[in-house]
């Protein structure tokens, strides 16, 4: 009976560990899938929202059609502020709202000892873990990333392996790819290739040019390559837009795919 249900929860754990993920959320305002690359929006903290790069871009107006000065929030219109201090006022205030991204970003801070937060850690854990409770994926790898390199915790694979895993199924396209990377160096090609494509559907376009890589020197099939283009091109039809066209043109930091 043990080691049937433990069988069983294997059988469970790697149909959810392979299953494709959630996408990324929606732009609130053009209503388009948000890219999964960090360059192709922006997190505001006036409203909480993560905002595409078109319409970060693109110009903002009033209720009457008037173009209004591009200093104000594209979501709330509230106007924007430069001072860190101003900015991480209202991230702390948006932490006691619960809001994911904000717990998320501070604790990138503390990790980085950024924006006049001191280096800590352990405050940047319990920020993940905070975080992560409230369902965004990145904060479980960044705490599995914490378990691999020691920082703030002891070393331990297992425990890294896991939150890299939860990170993957919650829709996290980098974790997935690192989980690719840990199978191939454990000989698992055909676990590897099953991360690396539905990272590529997620956005993560380094895993297509790994799949690549992999048909090249014979470790992968052309069709496993073949479908993986396809995936790209699947998410690329659903992030591009005229719109982030133009912006991307206009800056490199509005680069999205
Ligand atoms: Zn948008
Ligand atoms: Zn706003």
């Amino acid at each position: 009976m043990g080691i049937r249900n433990s069988n069983n929860k294997n059988k469970e754990h790697e149909e959810e560990l392979f299953k494709q993920p959630p996408t990324e959320e929606d732009c609130p305002i053009c209503f388009l899938r948000l890219p999964y690359l960090g360059s192709g929006s922006r997190y505001y903290a006036c409203c909480g929202k993560v905002i595409c790069c078109g319409c970060v871009h693109a110009p903002v107006y009033d209720d009457r059609g008037n173009e209004i000065d591009d200093q104000r929030c594209p979501f709330c219109r509230s106007l924007r502020t430069s001072s860190d201090e101003e900015l991480n006022e209202m991230e702390k205030k948006r932490i006691q709202a619960d809001d994911d991204i904000a717990l998320f970003n501070i604790g990138v801070y503390y990790r980085d000892g950024r924006y006049g937060f001191p280096q800590d850690y352990t405050k940047a854990l319990e920020l993940w873990h905070r975080a992560a409770e409230l369902g965004h994926a990145a904060a479980y790898r960044n705490i599995g990333v914490a378990y691999e390199t020691g920082r703030g915790v002891e070393v331990d694979k297992k425990k890294s392996e896991y939150y890299h895993e939860l990170a993957a199924i919650k829709g996290d396209a980098g974790a997935r790819f690192s989980l690719g990377c840990h199978e191939v160096c454990a000989g698992n090609i055909d676990r590897a290739l099953k991360h690396y494509t539905i990272a590529v559907r997620g956005g993560y376009s380094e895993s297509l040019e790994v799949i690549k890589d992999l048909y090249k020197k014979g470790h992968a099939t052309k069709d496993d390559y073949a479908k993986a283009l396809q995936s790209y091109q699947a998410y690329l039809a659903e992030i591009k837009s005229p719109q982030r066209d133009k912006a991307a043109a206009a800056d490199e930091e509005y680069r999205y795919y």
